[in-house]
């Protein structure tokens, strides 16, 4: 059994305002999503607000060992068959484009993580209707195991199950992550049971991002040409949502929710 980090009241308050500032951007983005928008000026608008707040996008220049660059933006923004880590470029959004926005922010040292999927233009229709409705409830669903006593297993074994009721695949090799001092922190998260999920037992003041990620086709998927967008192989489109979320004995407390 490994043990997360516990965090303080004083460390869990200073996410919460990270948190308030990714929720703060992605309401701000997903309001100016609309078509004829270009995919780099949602990345600008990321960015000030985020500086706006006296945070720091945590994603901007961030290099994962497998990454051929840093990353050139504030958001990941992930149209269509791209699933996560799309690059901000010049696209313009068309209607009836469905957009994952991946937001993550720094404030006073610690990081807030979030993602949405939207729907651009016209109304949707059913099928991204359903797939971003099963990709939502499947956050919900792990973010209410996320209790004292649970452990990843469970987190994973909700999210899997609203998956499989509604006949969605997930992205594989994919899942979340703990958070906190770092953006991406040990143990990761899956969307799915897992052995090793199993050894991780969730205590009040452990602080985790859940990240659903679902696909309607068959979930294979290749790296695209610029070594970060993931796109689906069948063309089909995905859908990703995301929240951090503190483990507290008055239940699981959602850290990037937007306010009321
Ligand atoms: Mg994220
Ligand atoms: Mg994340």
């Amino acid at each position: 059994m490994t043990a997360l980090p516990l965090r303080t009241s004083t460390e869990l308050d200073a996410m919460r305002a990270a948190g308030r500032v990714v929720a703060d951007t992605l309401q701000a983005v997903r309001a100016a999503a609309v078509p004829g928008v270009r995919l780099r000026e949602l990345d600008e608008l990321a960015q000030t607000v985020i500086r706006d707040a006296g945070a720091l996008p945590s994603f901007l220049g961030y290099r994962p060992v497998w990454a051929p660059t840093p990353f050139n933006g504030a958001l990941c923004l992930s149209p269509n068959e791209i699933v996560v880590h799309g690059r901000p470029n010049g696209r313009r959004l068309r209607d009836g484009d469905l957009l994952s926005i991946d937001c993550g922010a720094i404030a006073d040292g610690w990081h807030g993580d979030s993602a949405v999927t939207v729907h651009v233009g016209a109304d949707p229709d059913d099928d991204d209707l359903r797939l971003m409705t099963a990709t939502e409830l499947a956050l919900g669903a792990g973010i209410a195991a996320a209790v004292p006593g649970a452990t990843l297993l469970d987190v994973a074994t909700a999210v899997d199950a609203v998956a499989r009721a509604h006949g969605f695949t997930h992205l594989p090799d994919h899942g979340g992550h703990g958070i906190g001092r770092e953006m991406h922190e040990a143990p990761f998260v899956p969307n799915e049971p897992t052995r090793d999920a199993a050894r991780h037992r969730l205590h009040a003041g452990n602080t985790i991002a859940i990240e659903p990620m679902l696909h309607a086709g068959t979930g294979r998927y290749r790296t695209k040409k610029d070594g970060w967008s993931i796109a689906m192989v069948d063309g089909k489109r995905a859908a990703h949502f995301e929240h951090t979320v503190a483990i507290t004995d008055d239940g699981p407390e959602v850290l990037t929710a937007t306010s009321p």
